[in-house]
């Protein structure tokens, strides 16, 4: 309360990072400048907690043991982001902000336990971890369809890209740095006719 009350006169507020629930307490001041309407409070708090939960993360991940300053940490966390599903609704996007944070393996091995034990209480915010995931599978899969293989002629470097060669202009092999027209490479391309997707000219790097 007393950092709402420090925003609403100076239109900002500072935490001590080494405070137990520093990302907690950013979560808190979100949900309190949403519910009583402080202008730019939530966009600030917003901030500030994506970049807490950031360092809080990284922090943890530098050496992924139980020691007190980490099980500090990610109980921290775990508490930032209970209070995030038990004060905003459905789709809210500091809900997306915890959905997404970049969890990593060694950091979920040495808490296994206090992890395990915070998913299955907190069935949101696992399910929109696994839609997260999902959805980025996904757009993983439609980037990677996007890439055409190219052989060279000369040296058999495979390379690819999001560009169809075409001919009449000259491409030269990243590799063995050889040029050819665009004939040669899309003769060399089975199943990857120009023209079938978008002609998107991949300009050949004379200068380098
Ligand atoms: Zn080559």
């Amino acid at each position: 309360m007393e950092k709402l009350l420090e925003f609403c006169y100076t239109k900002k507020y500072t935490l001590k990072q080494n405070d137990k629930n520093f990302c907690q307490q950013h979560a808190q001041l979100y949900t309190l400048g949403d519910k009583y309407g402080i202008t730019d409070l939530p966009s600030i708090a917003k901030q500030k907690f994506r970049h807490a939960l950031g360092e809080a993360i990284q922090a943890l991940s530098i050496s992924a043991t139980a020691e007190p300053t980490k099980a500090t940490k990610i109980s921290d966390i775990l508490a930032a982001i209970t209070h995030v599903y038990q004060n905003t609704r459905e789709k809210d996007h500091i809900r997306s902000i915890v959905a997404r944070i970049p969890w990593q393996s060694a950091v979920l091995r040495a808490h296994a336990v206090v992890w395990t034990n915070f998913v299955r209480q907190t069935p949101e915010y696992a399910l929109d971890m696994s839609i997260y995931s999902v959805d980025k599978i996904g757009k993983y899969e439609e980037y990677v369809e996007q890439y055409t293989e190219y052989n060279c002629p000369t040296c058999g470097y495979v390379w690819s890209m999001t560009h169809i060669i075409v001919g009449g202009k000259k491409f030269r092999c990243p590799d063995c740095r050889k040029e050819f027209d665009g004939e040669v490479w899309n003769g060399d391309d089975e199943g990857d006719k120009p023209g079938s997707r978008e002609l998107d000219m991949y300009h050949c790097h004379s200068d380098s």
